[in-house]
């Protein structure tokens, strides 16, 4: 039988699922994929083929406090009951904090898991949702070999001074310092580039992950050197509802001040700010365009979104020591020419020379001339789970006999 990898991506409310076959050149390749949303109120199962085609279109029972493990067994009882030549052969995670420990793939055995709780506190907001699936597949299945991925790992080969915060050491050895995330979707980027775009491959590149969550990786020669989230994913740009890099100063305000507690302030930091605390209107960027001309507050949403873009740029092309080329990425660095293109024109002084109608067209290619160049890749944070989870297990590679 064929061995099948199980890709889960584990959020609050969301569990994402992909399935994986070895083929024929022994790459992962997609078999199914799919999505449980609404857990813990109302929850629906959707999974589609590779080419599209639904296959289950389902409302599941409601599921209460319990809902990732009540989701976690509909699916894995829909796989069962079409595997086909298939056997679920391992588990891969997504999972946001690796600590200093880990800089690759790992499989999860009891001394992984404990240390990997032990992180929660680094990631209180999502690190508990990733640990969850992998606690569920402990005890129900507990045969089924399973690999951790995480967001951090990429960075970890950053130069220390780049990782540090000016603090105090013995703040820095309790462990606050710079550890980045979004790393998924940059080693996919860095791994695709060669194809993609052969002239930054071996160049100093920015690559610009913009989804609801929103973050910039400066890559040399495809290796991660600086990244504008640090400690925690709240850092750096703003995001859909994240408010991004804040002087410190402004929290303590928030709690002698204005009289929040740390989780009503976390909560406000997290949920409440952003594209969609400053216009007071959306998180989503397609809502803030649609209302961009008669609404101040979404205007001013996506200004504020592209000058911290751009200024964040700047330091990641000081990093870089000059600058080759940008990528575009996720949600809206995919979709949102408008947002490529003011970047592009606020990085004129780099170089960059915008060819609209390309940028326009969705590129890949966004620029000519013979400055920088700028290309639109599609990150496929999934696919990088199932080759870490190929590098680090022999049965999701070999046929079984
Ligand atoms: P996540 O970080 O949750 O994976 P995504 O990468 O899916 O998020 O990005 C979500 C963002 O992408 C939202 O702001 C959404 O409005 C934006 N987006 C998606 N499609 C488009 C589009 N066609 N035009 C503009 N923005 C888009």
């Amino acid at each position: 039988m064929i061995p099948a990898s199980l890709v889960l991506n584990a959020g609050s409310s969301s569990l994402k699922i992909q399935v994986f076959v070895p083929g024929d050149d022994g790459v992962p390749q997609r078999l199914y994929q799919g999505l449980v949303e609404g857990l813990g109120g109302a929850p629906h199962f959707i999974i589609r083929d590779r080419a599209g085609t639904v296959l289950a279109d389902e409302r599941l029972a409601a599921s209460g406090a319990d809902g990732h493990e009540a989701a976690l067994l509909h699916v894995a009882e829909w796989l069962s009951a079409h595997r086909g030549a298939h056997r679920l052969a391992a588990v891969g995670h997504r999972v946001v904090h690796g600590g200093m420990a880990y800089a690759a793939p790992v499989r999860i055995d009891d001394a992984v898991l404990a240390e990997l709780e032990r992180l929660v506190p680094l990631a209180p907001l999502h690190q508990p949702h990733n640990l969850a699936p992998i606690r569920v597949v402990r005890r129900r299945f507990p045969d089924l070999p399973q690999v951790a991925c995480f967001d951090t790992a990429f960075h970890r080969g950053q130069p220390e001074i780049a990782q540090l915060f000016a603090l105090p050491a013995e703040v820095s050895g309790r462990g606050v310092r710079r550890y980045g995330f979004h790393g998924l979707s940059y080693a996919y980027l860095a791994s695709v580039l060669g194809a993609s775009a052969p002239a930054l491959a071996e160049g100093r590149v920015v690559a610009a992950h913009l989804g609801n969550g929103a973050s910039l990786c400066a890559l040399d020669r495809g290796r991660s050197i600086a990244t504008t989230m640090g400690f925690s994913a709240l850092d750096g740009l703003p995001m859909g509802t994240r408010c991004g890099s804040l002087d410190a100063g402004a929290v303590f305000f928030l709690l002698r001040e204005m009289g929040l507690d740390p989780d009503q302030a976390e909560r406000m930091l997290y949920t409440r700010s952003g594209l969609l605390g400053v216009s007071g209107l959306s998180n989503d960027m397609r809502v803030l365009r649609a209302h961009a001309a008669t609404h101040a507050g979404a205007r001013t949403a996506i200004d504020l979104f592209v000058y911290r873009i751009g200024r964040e740029l700047g330091s990641l092309v000081a990093a870089l020591g000059g600058i080759d080329g940008i990528v575009f990425t996720g949600g809206i660095g995919e979709n949102d020419a408008a947002t490529r293109a003011a970047v592009l024109r606020g990085a004129a002084w780099a170089g960059f020379c915008l060819d609209e109608a390309a940028n326009a067209a969705g590129g890949p290619r966004l620029t000519d001339g013979p400055g920088p160049q700028a290309f639109v890749i599609p990150t496929d944070e999934e696919a990088m789970i199932a080759r870490g989870m190929h590098a680090v297990l022999d049965e999701v590679r070999q046929p079984a006999l």
